[in-house]
């Protein structure tokens, strides 16, 4: 392919006039330079091929250029860019009735915004308005944004800044079966290994993965309970506006939490006069696979719900769905956004929908997805660095460690160098966690069981490389 600029021409622009400090997070030693994608497929300036696990984090949801939703973006391109909300416009109104279509009653009220930030703004100044509280709890590790209300949610200090922000957020403990201080510790000493149909899983692979016990998975799951309670003792006032949570932790590594940890919070929550948020900015359209939506694997409907990244394959979108009772609330003022509700983004969003559809991307995120995780469990069991694997459909987590019996992270140093061997060998994934110990696949929905292989056997690679490299006298 062409290059349009030089490699170090664009490396000198990043460095100094291209917000630097993300230089940090394109991971790379050597930075890949992208030209152009297709589907599950980016190619580089010089015409090297990768297979996309990571989609832009989980964005872009059908595949790089979908051909269906191009032409649609080509068509309305044609037709009309902008009009704002003070006008009727038929692709605006029937996108909006579409996607409120596939939300359970009474999640019916739509609001357009451009970014999963904005929708988590939006959705806090909802909880807000309409409770007439001003606390919000959202777990450790999470990350609902980057805006100055939003990092106030987001709990992880790699994207804190020391300024005064987050006034009434609260960050209670996030029940991680594997890190957190009981549900993995129960589940490595249970005397029972691997329940298939445990009756606390409910399809949930975790508990298929780790080395669950359902007895002590649940215990662990009411000792993160009680941590709430305590927070709710000692934190907040009686009444609080929200709890956001995701239904799978994305930035935080995959993290899934117990059986009716989220049914058992929103009760709590509910009772203090709180909305109940579902995160959906990753977990949405499909990507776990068994649902639609992240939170219906938890058994709870939330009053809310944002979500971004993949609801436009990775055009610049996202919403805030609500019930009408909340909206009438916020009725009372005028919120306004210019670009919330753009017909393009709409046409492709619209798009979007009708392809999840045709292409069955839920579906091969169920299928895929659980295939990787099983496949990923084996190379689990085949070295001491893969400390846990998890996730539930095209949402999966690999947590590394420096051994199993200390579940130490393993040094970003060293989990780089698997990472940069992944890539030479022509798979991208990323990177999450709280201590960057987790690699998060997350590809497009359109990948297919060969694309699968091919990542396994190149990931069995990089492992066995470093293991190679380590073992070295
Ligand atoms: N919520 C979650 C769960 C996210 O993963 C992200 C982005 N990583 C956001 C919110 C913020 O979205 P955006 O970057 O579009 O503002």
């Amino acid at each position: 392919p062409p290059q349009d600029m030089s490699k170090e021409r664009m490396l000198d622009i990043r460095q100094n006039n291209c917000n630097p400090m993300t230089m940090k997070v394109t991971y790379y030693k050597k930075p890949v330079h992208i030209h152009q994608g297709y589907m599950q497929w980016l190619w580089d300036t010089d015409g090297r091929r990768y297979l996309d696990l990571f989609a832009g984090v989980a964005t872009v949801s059908v595949g790089h250029c979908h051909p269906k939703v191009t032409a649609a973006a080509e068509k309305q391109l044609r037709r009309l860019w902008h009009t704002t909300s003070i006008y009727m416009y038929p692709t605006v109104h029937e996108y909006t009735d579409k996607l409120a279509a596939l939300l359970p009653d009474p999640l019916k009220v739509v609001y357009l915004v451009n970014s999963g930030s904005e929708a988590n703004d939006l959705a806090m100044l909802m909880a807000r308005v309409h409770t007439g509280n001003f606390d919000i709890i959202t777990l450790r590790g999470s990350y609902h944004g980057g805006s100055p209300l939003a990092t106030g949610l987001t709990s992880n200090s790699a994207y804190k800044f020391p300024v005064a922000s987050g006034f009434g957020c609260h960050n209670t403990m996030c029940p991680d079966v594997f890190r957190g201080p009981w549900g993995g510790r129960h589940c490595r000493d249970s005397p029972v290994q691997t329940v298939r149909n445990c009756s606390c899983s409910q399809g949930t692979i975790m508990h298929v993965l780790c080395f669950c016990n359902c007895y002590y998975h649940c215990q662990a799951n009411e000792m993160y309970i009680d941590q709430l309670k305590e927070m709710f003792a000692t934190t907040v006032p009686n009444r609080i506006a929200a709890f956001f949570g995701e239904p799978i932790q994305g930035v935080g590594g995959a993290v899934q939490y117990p059986k009716n940890f989220l049914k058992e919070t929103y009760k709590l929550v509910r009772e203090r006069g709180g909305l109940c948020i579902a995160d959906e900015v990753q977990t949405g359209f499909g990507r776990t696979g068994s649902h639609f939506w992240g939170f219906q694997g938890h058994g709870v409907l939330p009053d809310m719900v944002t979500m971004a990244k993949g609801i436009a394959n990775g055009f610049p979108m996202a919403a805030v769905v609500t019930t009408q009772e909340i909206a009438r609330s916020f009725a009372k003022g005028v919120h306004f956004n210019t670009f919330g509700g753009n017909p393009v983004a709409c046409a492709i969003a619209s798009s979007v929908l009708d392809t999840i559809k045709e292409d069955g991307s839920q579906h091969i995120s169920a299928n895929i997805g659980t295939y990787l995780l099983h496949e990923l469990a084996k190379l689990r069991e085949k070295y001491e660095i893969v400390g846990d694997v998890r996730g539930k459909g095209l949402m999966i987590g690999v947590e590394m460690v420096k051994n199993k019996a200390s579940q130490e992270p393993l040094p970003p140093q060293d989990l780089g160098e698997i990472f940069e061997d992944t890539k030479d060998m022509g798979v991208l994934i990323g990177k999450g966690g709280l201590y960057g110990q987790t690699f998060r696949i997350k590809p497009p929905m359109c990948i297919t069981k060969a694309d699968a292989d091919f990542f396994l056997a190149v990931f069995n690679r990089a492992l066995q490389n470093y293991m190679e490299r380590r073992l070295k006298p």
